[in-house]
């Protein structure tokens, strides 16, 4: 897959310093591009067999497989790992993770970040990203343990990891502030540096290198399943996300009216508002009463793991928020009157 020469990372790291390569895939269109690119400096550097690739599943919260039209198209879990496995990564060495806990006998099971929000009684905000930490950058550390004890012993100082990422500075201005290279982590045990290889790749430039990649993208950036339009949701990770574009929400809202009214939900018994600016419920309203973005294809979400989130947040609803309710309260507005 050519590279274009401008998108070339200039400011890279020594690749041949680190123990342990660990890219982040999340499945969306710019982790494949990441994987590319990063994939061929690891080749050239000569450490391709240190690459462990990494997935945080968001579960159910993240866009699934749908059935469209007879056509199956993947979710983001099964993309991430084709995305691993096209750019040379043995399935063995692609790990998915997830946020667990205790469950019954000494067993773990999932649980959701809408859970965690559910019990903390507030939603995640720009100046407390809790959400991502949670569902994702603290699971993946989490999974780094085993190797970081085993190498520590082996080499007797800390184990040197660079976590790779498709951020990119077209997305947002705290991804545009963010260093392409920095050290996030130092402590006796492991050294970690993050790089962001594709952060200066302007987002028609992902879009191009993916009308000839060797893995599909996601369908939820289409208007439906295979159109091939890019005119679906700009992002793609959790399918409801507290910082995405008021425009992504409603097509989400459209497309898994079920998992929004789980949302929903949460608002009204916690009182916190899913935006700083405006609420779920809000936008439900506003939709029904003005109209929303054709969804092009609508998710069942009618799965027994579907049934156990409900489960699980509903139950955590039941007890008492570990924050204070009465400060949130004051978030959110009414967005529609019907427009009038
Ligand atoms: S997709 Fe959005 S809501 Fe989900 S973890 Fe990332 S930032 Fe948080």
């Amino acid at each position: 897959m050519p590279i274009p020469p401008a998108t070339v990372p200039l400011r890279a790291p020594d690749l041949t310093t680190y123990d342990l390569l660990a890219p982040q895939l999340s499945g969306g269109k710019d982790s494949a591009v990441m994987m590319a690119v990063f994939m061929d400096a690891a080749r050239v550097a000569g450490v391709s067999e240190r690459v462990i690739s990494y997935h945080s599943s968001l579960g159910v919260l993240e866009w699934g497989p749908v059935v469209f039209e007879g056509v199956r198209y993947p979710g983001v879990s099964e993309l991430a790992s084709l995305q691993s496995a096209a750019f040379g990564v043995p399935p063995e060495r692609h790990t998915e993770v997830t946020r667990t806990v205790p469950g019954p006998c000494g067993t773990r099971m999932p649980r959701s970040l809408l859970t965690e929000i559910a019990a903390y009684g507030r939603f995640p905000r720009l100046g407390s990203p809790f959400c991502r930490t949670y569902a994702k950058e603290g699971v993946v550390s989490m999974a780094w343990t085993p190797i970081v004890r085993r190498l520590r012993d082996e080499l007797s100082r800390p184990v040197r990891i660079l976590k790779v990422m498709g951020l990119r500075s077209d997305e947002s201005r705290g991804r545009r502030e963010r260093p392409v290279l920095q050290r996030v982590l130092a402590n006796s045990a492991r050294i970690v540096d993050e790089w962001l290889p594709v952060k200066d790749w302007p987002t028609d430039a992902v879009k191009e290198w993916h009308a000839d990649a060797p893995v599909p993208y996601s369908w939820t950036y289409d208007s439906r399943p295979g159109a091939g339009d890019w005119a679906g949701t700009s992002r793609c990770s959790c399918s409801l996300c507290m910082f995405a574009a008021k425009g992504d929400v409603l097509l989400a809202l459209g497309r898994r009216p079920r998992l929004a009214a789980l949302y929903a939900e949460v608002e009204q018994v916690r009182g916190d508002s899913f935006c700083a600016g405006w609420r779920i419920t809000d936008l439900l309203r506003h939709a029904e009463l003005c109209g929303a973005p054709d969804p092009g294809v609508v998710c069942q979400d009618d799965g027994p793991e579907f049934t156990a989130l409900e489960a699980q947040v509903r139950a955590a609803l039941r007890q008492e928020p570990r924050r204070d309710p009465l400060l949130a309260r004051s978030g959110g507005r009414a967005i529609c009157d019907g427009c009038a």
